[in-house]
């Protein structure tokens, strides 16, 4: 009596910008090696396995689907779609639980000098490199960092107050005055400036909002580079 086992590998085909590739993720062994291997329990594995194949695959599209819809391509950072979702999440959960909530708006200053001076991908540049300071000064997991528009930038701060909100942009600020960005062999200086707000329970997520974009204007004409916060 024979001794057989089934090895039957588990390929996917990968769209990427190359065109379709294919991709070994592994395999299942059908039978115990023990036993001869009856045909059609072979036949039928091997369609189990196209079927266990094709699930991954879409499961991994669908994945990469979600992600685009919710992030900003250049900075990575959550759009500006996703960030009210998000906040408004942010906001039943304060409501519910009668936690602190506040949020940051962020506006790099003078970021036109940028575009108009060394070009448009320069001014990428300092968005992509100022969103990596912004994701790394606040509480993975916890904090939400997401790009509001052109140069704008949502901070929501969860379980924090106003004092609280205050630091943590003040700490961002102080790292982005640090930093250099480095584009065509320049090095460039960047400064931000930030309007901080604390929700107010009832109110609206646009008044929330209206006033950090308030208090953000308030910080651009007490001379930039500097967070002010809304009482
Ligand atoms: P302020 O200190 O008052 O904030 O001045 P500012 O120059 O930063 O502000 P302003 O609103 O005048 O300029 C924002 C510019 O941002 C205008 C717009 O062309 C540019 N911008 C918006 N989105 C992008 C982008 O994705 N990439 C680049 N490179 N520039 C962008
Ligand atoms: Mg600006
Ligand atoms: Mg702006």
């Amino acid at each position: 009596m024979g001794r057989e086992a089934l090895i039957l590998p588990l390929r996917l085909t990968v769209t990427g910008v190359r065109g379709p590739e294919s991709r070994f993720l592994g395999g299942i062994i059908v039978g115990d090696a023990q036993r001869e291997l009856d045909y059609k329990v072979a036949e039928v594995s091997v369609l189990f396995t196209d079927l266990i194949a094709a699930s991954i695959n879409n499961a991994q599209l669908l994945q990469k689907l979600n992600t685009l819809s919710i992030q900003d391509p250049l900075t990575q950072l959550y759009n500006r779609r996703h960030l009210i979702d998000r906040l408004e999440e942010a906001i039943r959960q304060a409501d519910r639980h009668c936690q602190p909530l506040s949020i940051a708006m962020a506006d790099i200053d003078f970021f036109k000098r940028f575009n108009d001076r060394y070009g448009h991908l320069c001014g990428d540049a300092v968005l992509r490199e100022f969103s990596v300071i912004l994701k790394s000064g606040v509480r993975a997991g916890v904090d939400i960092p997401a790009r509001y528009g052109g140069e704008e930038f949502l901070l929501i701060l969860p379980f924090t107050d106003l004092h609280g909100a205050g630091e943590v942009s003040d700490r961002i600020r102080r790292a982005v005055e640090q930093m250099m960005v480095q584009y065509d062999g320049l090095k460039l200086s960047v400064t931000c400036s930030f309007g901080v707000t604390q929700y107010q329970p009832g109110e609206s997520i646009q008044k929330f909002i209206d006033r950090a974009d308030e208090a953000l204007y308030t910080a651009k004409a007490g001379g930039r580079n500097r967070v002010y916060l809304a009482e």
